[in-house]
């Protein structure tokens, strides 16, 4: 089957195969890594080469700590302005989407959360024009959502934030192309979409902005203290953090980002040259901030949403029903998605318009 699901999402065939063939015995060690300490040598090398791989493969400068949490990308709502207030009093959000909105609304737990930009009122299929946003010089950070999952909208590149450290939640993009990390303050990232199973978190943060939270953080949330502790304060996701670490070397084995990104934009211009040939299905989202991820489409006649999801089931294409929120169809095709996967998807919505339209 070909899985479209927002996440968690379908992993590489040969990580879960090499998952398979490791399960019950890692590396000669009679044990699986499930079972081991993570105190251990055997888990510690794991851990170490996934931190290795991962700086490798999204070319982390030395001056920026890879941290490996849990809590998910909304636990790192309320953490990020913990860490990163810093003294400050408020912080610039710029909201495309669901997922921004619900930071922004955690922010306003700890400091004054500023609507610098929103896209609601355009139902979250844009980006609000660069030079309307009103960013505030003295905010202790800018907060984005570089991929809205939900609306299937995309940041093309790092905005230009004058100065002020720029965080972005990459949950659904993370791993996806190239990407200049040294453009960020701070990045963070659930795992469950492109990098490995859900239950661990990533974040990537330049080190001066750490190591000054707000009085009250649990040490655990104290990113200085999670990095003095190599992630490891108390125990670990350690199954998934071994996987990430096998989709790391999957992703260098591939070709790193620069391959991946090229074949991810392919997967999605197939997809949105055939939405925009013909006018039985749409995607509402401004050309320019198109997702490379997600796709959100509707039919002009929601009456046969049911029918289409039944039938795209049994032609072996799951998880394409639309965010509850939005309605419609919903094709996430995150790196693990094979080309071959998109061009049944467009086969299918061809053959459904040839006996339905
Ligand atoms: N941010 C984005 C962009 C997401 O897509 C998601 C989940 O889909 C989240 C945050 C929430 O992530 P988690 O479930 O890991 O807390």
């Amino acid at each position: 089957i070909f899985n479209f699901s927002a996440g968690p999402a379908t992993l590489p065939l040969p990580v879960l195969e090499q998952v398979q063939a490791e399960l019950l015995d890692w590396h000669g060690s009679g044990m699986g890594v499930m079972e081991m300490s993570h105190r251990d040598k055997e888990f510690t090398s794991i851990a170490q080469a996934c931190e290795r791989d991962l700086r490798e493969v999204l070319g982390v400068p030395a001056n920026y700590k890879v941290l490996f949490l849990q809590g998910g990308a909304t636990a790192q709502f309320s953490v990020v302005p913990q860490n990163l207030l810093r003294g400050k009093t408020s912080a610039d959000y710029i909201v495309t989407g669901d997922w921004g909105k619900k930071a922004f609304k955690e922010m306003g737990r700890y400091g004054r959360a500023n609507l610098a930009a929103t896209s609601e009122a355009e139902k979250f299929t844009t980006i609000p024009d660069r030079a309307s946003w009103k960013l505030d010089p003295d905010a202790a950070f800018v907060h984005i959502t570089s991929n809205e999952t939900i609306h299937g909208v995309e940041f093309p590149d790092a905005p230009e934030v004058c100065g002020v450290p720029l965080v972005s939640d990459m949950s659904s993009s993370f791993a996806s192309r190239p990407i200049d990390v040294g453009q960020y303050g701070l990045i963070y990232a659930g795992a469950q979409k492109n990098v490995g199973p859900s239950g661990i978190t990533i974040v990537i943060v330049r080190d001066d902005l750490i190591g000054q939270v707000l009085p009250g953080t649990f040490a655990i949330h104290d990113y200085k203290v999670v990095a003095e502790n190599d992630s490891m304060l108390n125990t670990p996701p350690t199954f998934a953090w071994y996987v990430c670490g096998l989709v790391f070397q999957w992703m260098k084995n591939e070709g790193g980002l620069a391959a991946i990104g090229e074949r991810n934009a392919r997967k999605a211009a197939l997809l949105y040259d055939y939405l925009d040939a013909q006018d039985f299905y749409r995607n509402p989202v401004a050309k320019p901030y198109r997702s490379k991820m997600n796709v959100p489409f509707v039919l002009a006649n929601a009456e046969l949403d049911a029918e289409f999801l039944k039938g795209s089931k049994a032609a072996g294409l799951i998880g394409l029903k639309g965010h509850r929120s939005v309605g419609g169809m919903r094709a996430s095709i995150y790196n693990a998605m094979p080309e071959a996967g998109v061009a049944a998807l467009v086969d299918y919505m061809k053959e459904f318009v040839r006996t339905k339209g």
